[in-house]
């Protein structure tokens, strides 16, 4: 730390000034305005569907879509056939000639935009092939997958689509959507009743990918080798027809979910006898599928205190038989969900308990949390599942809302992670222990991370998006970020030191300094790095916007009320900004534009702390101090060379030019001196006396913003007594200039060192420039040891080298 008396006294009092010590190393050319605000410039005008205070507007309004519908699983061929009767109402002010549908299973026919435009490297990972190198591999999942897609014939078969007469309608299919054309124009608040049928082929999860389609298990000694059938994207959803972009026709290419409307349903599942179903909503006709006992057990699980079994895992096991020929139909409905997912086998171990909440009046009091595993996923499951289902409800509930629907369940499958209304599918393969030569099951803590974080996941997504109804095809940040950051929450208040993967800030650093970053506000399908960006980079902005910017109360407040807001609603990225700012208080334009709007990363700098005290004019103590000075200083090397060379200087010769300035210390006191500061003190006003007798130190902070984002800077300091001070400066101390500014702290105490971010709150990308004075970085090195792999075709062709092979080498 450097040291610096304040010379100019007077000066210095009446101008404490931290500008007039700022140095502008930014040009002018180079300026940029982080606290410019977004509004009207990258955020739409706001209107009367939607706020400027991110509020739906009093002429918000939506379309509601209701489904009967009836579906058949052939198990033999995996085929799906199903017909759905449609009521499609009318709210937008506009007349509807037609409507658009989702036909996601097109996805996987093989002249589909997605799978016609998948490139080298593919999947959103950075620096797909750029062109030039030359290819090293070919997977082999890869081309088994090709295979599948070009010759199963993938894609739903639309067989016929007919009005309420039984007239069929005109409809076109382009690519994953279809246009249904009305026979009469449908009037705003007018409802128009169609009929759809269709059939398709599931895939294969595992070796074609998706968020849903069937696993077959080895038969093993004492399982059946049977399936298990997660069902979703399984039927023609209506596409969203919105305020802010009209229909919502952009083609499925497999990344960007699904924009979808809510409705009512009601849902004929037609499988083998001796499956066990799970789907969205509530089953209608238990005393048909159910055996007594089964319904008796559910009756008992919702007062229970931990999960019951329904069915338990010697019941699944018993129930693994193969070449049942009858069939059951399950009837299930659900009220106001945006789609609807099921799961089917005869392998399903079921459980089930109770969770109370507080509904106030708009959700039930009673939850039913429940999973449905086979018998390869335990003990895991039943250890985890519904627990962790319980968990997250509780957390959910407390900053957003009620969990609105009768039941919340989890289901162990092919599909890793999945969510729909009240149903999830988890964990894939990694959820199951792993069986040794002996048969000793173990799981790693990875599959127990893993498994519970995938569950608290899911079950989140069912408040964010499958309530607060985001529009994923577009923004994936506000349904897998927002809905992250939760399960972070969950995750820390799960177990203590749980292993949580993303959401300490400190975890996205390399990620903030990487190539191929993209902001967050990019369209879904063109996400690089797509599980940083989309996933840990808007969680880690939440965490920090909590708990270093808004801090706890102004965060769950303003989070909270944009919940509620849009619960059952469509918000925008705009409506959510908004609703931050607006509740909380705090203009956050410059923490948007950082975090969701540019690349930049967080990296601030201590470069110099400088320390001043004050003159106190008082020649008794500054000629002492000046004297101290110079005697700290160095004295002249030729001076001392001379001295040991045995040189003599000319006065100690001839003494007689020694005189006045010779003999007198030159930092005496003079009588003149200590009038001119009985002067000064006679001219003082009293407050500027107590200031100058105080001895306050002020220590010039100089900061860099060697990142881009502008930031809270966090600043702590310790004293030379060991005591420390942390302090908070909001993130305007950039507003004059984002790149450089001086900070002034001011103490009677001495400061010895300070530390920028000492908690690690704010994703600072390089900790090295955080120390003042700077610190010795320690790492571990490797020792390698040199060993030749180049190969040695002779010896390993076994040959010897002679003499003579040398010499008669070719010229
Ligand atoms: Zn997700």
């Amino acid at each position: 730390m450097r040291k610096l008396t304040v010379i100019a006294l007077a000066a210095a009092v009446a101008t404490l000034n931290v500008a007039a010590a700022q140095p502008i190393r930014q040009t002018t050319n180079d300026w940029r305005d982080a606290f410019r605000q977004l509004e009207d410039e990258d955020w739409p005008t706001p209107n009367r569907e939607r706020r400027a205070t991110g509020a739906p507007g009093p002429d918000y309004w939506q379309q509601d879509v209701d489904y009967d519908i009836d579906i058949h699983l052939n198990e033999r061929t995996k085929v799906l056939t199903g017909s759905a009767t449609v009521t499609y109402t009318n709210n937008a002010p506009d007349e509807l000639d037609f409507l658009w549908y989702l036909l996601d299973q097109n996805r996987f026919r093989d002249d589909s935009i997605a799978v016609m435009t998948e490139t080298v490297g593919g999947g959103g990972r950075a620096a797909s092939r750029v062109g030039g190198s030359m290819p090293e591999g070919v997977s082999a999942y890869s081309v088994r997958r090709r295979d599948r897609l070009e010759n199963d014939g993938y894609g739903f078969n639309i067989t016929a689509v007919t009005d309420a007469d039984g007239a069929d309608m005109d409809h076109t299919i382009v690519d994953t959507l279809m246009r249904i054309d009305l026979d009469d124009t449908l009037e705003t608040g007018d409802s128009v009743t169609f009929t759809i049928e269709w059939n398709y082929r599931l895939i294969e999860t595992q070796v074609v990918g998706g968020r849903a389609g069937w696993e077959c298990f080895e038969e093993t000694s004492d399982t059946g080798g049977d399936c298990i059938y997660q069902i979703a994207q399984w039927f023609p959803r209506a596409a969203v027809f919105s305020d802010y972009e009209g229909w919502h026709n952009k083609a499925f290419l497999g990344r960007g979910e699904f924009g979808l409307e809510f409705g009512d349903y009601n849902v004929s599942i037609t499988v083998p006898q001796d499956f066990i179903v799970s789907a969205t909503g509530v089953l209608q006709n238990p005393e048909e599928v159910l055996t007594q006992s089964q319904r008796q057990r559910l009756e008992e699980a919702r007062t229970a205190d931990e999960p019951v079994f329904i069915v338990t895992p010697s019941e699944a096991r018993a129930n693994e038989r193969r070449g049942t020929r009858s069939e059951a139909t399950w009837e299930f409905s659900a009220e106001n969900v945006r789609d609807y997912a099921w799961a089917g086998s005869r392998k399903f171990i079921w459980d089930a308990v109770g969770v109370e909440q507080d509904g106030e009046g708009e959700a039930p009091d009673l939850v039913m949390a429940m999973s449905f595993y086979p018998n390869e996923s335990e003990p895991l499951w039943s250890s985890f599942s519904t627990r962790a289902v319980e968990h997250t409800l509780e957390v959910y509930n407390s900053f957003a809302f009620p969990y609105p629907y009768p039941v919340a369940q989890s289901i162990a499958g092919p599909q890793g992670g999945m969510e729909y209304p009240m149903i999830t599918f988890n964990g894939g393969t990694y959820g199951r222990p792993v069986e040794d030569d002996d048969g000793n099951l173990s799981y790693s803590l990875g599959a127990k991370r893993g498994l519970i974080g995938v569950i608290i996941h899911e079950i989140g997504h069912i408040y964010f998006p499958m309530v607060v109804n985001t529009d994923e095809r577009q923004w994936t940040w506000m349904d897998e970020g927002v809905n992250s950051f939760l399960q972070f929450e969950a995750e820390r208040l799960w177990e203590e030191d749980f292993p949580v993967r993303r959401g300490d800030p400190h975890t996205i650093t390399s990620y903030m300094v990487s190539r191929d970053q993209m902001p967050i506000m990019t369209q879904s399908d063109s996400i690089l790095q797509f599980g940083p960006n989309a996933y840990s980079k808007p969680t880690i902005a939440l965490v920090i916007l909590r708990e270093t910017v808004l801090g706890r109360e102004l965060f769950d407040e303003a989070f909270q009320t944009y919940a509620r807001r849009w619960r059952f609603r469509r918000p925008t990225p705009y409506d959510f900004f908004r609703t931050m700012e607006e509740v909380s208080g705090v203009d956050l334009d410059w923490f948007w534009r950082g975090w969701f709007y540019s690349t930049d990363h967080v990296d601030i700098s201590i470069d110099r702390v400088i320390e001043g005290t004050l003159n106190t004019e008082n020649p008794e103590i500054e000629n002492a101090l000046a004297a101290q000075i110079e005697a700290d200083r160095a004295e002249s090397l030729t001076e001392v060379r001379n001295r040991e060379d045995g040189l003599s200087t000319y006065a100690e010769s001839n003494p007689e030019v020694i005189e006045f300035y010779s003999r007198t210390d030159r930092h005496a006191v003079t009588n003149r001196q200590r009038e001119a500061y009985e002067r000064f003190r006679d001219g003082l006003e009293e407050y500027e006396e107590e200031i100058i007798d105080r001895g306050d130190r002020f220590y010039y902070v100089d900061l860099s913003n060697q990142g881009g984002v502008v930031m809270p800077v966090i600043l702590e300091f310790t004293f030379a007594n060991g005591e420390t001070d942390l302090v908070r400066i909001p993130a305007e101390i950039w507003r004059y200039n984002p790149v450089n500014t001086t900070w002034v702290y001011r103490t009677q105490r001495e400061v010895v060192s300070v530390e920028l971010d000492p908690l690690w709150e704010t994703a600072d990308a390089d900790r090295t420039d955080n120390y003042y004075p700077p610190r010795i970085e320690p790492t571990r090195l490797e020792m390698y040891r040199s060993s030749s792999s180049s190969s040695n075709m002779m010896d390993d062709m076994d040959r010897r080298v002679t003499r003579d092979d040398i010499q008669d080498r070719p010229e």
